[in-house]
């Protein structure tokens, strides 16, 4: 499982009701509305949660995983993970083929992209249908800049994006939201005229 939100229960009763167990929870990054909820799936179920060193730690603050901030939001501080990606990559392996995971700061400090054979689940780092935010507590755009850049060596055209928010869609299609400087350069020896 990649992520939560709020309401845990209906989850774990549908774990229960299709007798399925969670393998692992892979967290995107520390924002509370991703986070949110899974302390309690954890604390029920057992399950390992992993992220990156940053978001583990982040997300045990109120005004880092920005419950604070929010109104009508009950702060709150999560449990540290259960493990850690150790450098900027990390290969874990699963039934289905092994889950690649990279580092992606920029829209947060503890930003991680998953991949899993050609589907990419990008949290907030790469969206489908608008720019990443980098306004936020931690947020750098330069980052973002660089954390783009290095997905952009990854992804394939016909590779499919499953972001935090939105709809899933093809790279090629969501690519014109990356920040501007990672787009593709006019391809060389092209003339218009
Ligand atoms: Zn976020």
């Amino acid at each position: 499982m990649i992520d939560g939100d709020a309401n845990p229960y209906g989850l774990i009763s549908m774990l229960k009701d299709k007798n399925l167990t969670l393998l692992y929870i892979l967290l995107t990054h520390e924002h509370f509305d991703h986070c949110q909820g899974l302390d309690e799936i954890r604390r029920i179920t057992g399950v390992k949660l992993g992220c990156t060193t940053s978001c583990s730690r982040l997300m045990g603050c109120s005004k880092t995983n920005l419950t604070a901030y929010y109104p009508g939001v009950e702060p709150f501080a999560m449990e540290p993970a259960d493990f850690v990606m150790e450098g900027a990559r990390m290969i874990l392996p699963l039934p289905g083929g092994d889950a690649e995971l990279l580092y992606a700061p920029g829209h947060s400090p503890g930003g991680m992209c998953i991949r899993m054979g050609r589907a990419w689940f990008t949290g907030d780092t790469l969206l489908t249908e608008g720019t990443v935010p980098c306004h936020l507590p931690g947020g750098n755009r330069t980052l973002l800049s660089q954390t783009h850049r290095m997905l952009r060596t990854h992804m394939r055209p016909d590779d499919m994006i499953y972001p935090g928010h939105g709809r899933p869609a093809m790279f090629a299609e969501c690519e014109r939201w990356m920040a501007p400087e990672e787009r593709k350069p006019p391809l060389e020896n092209t003339r218009i005229s």
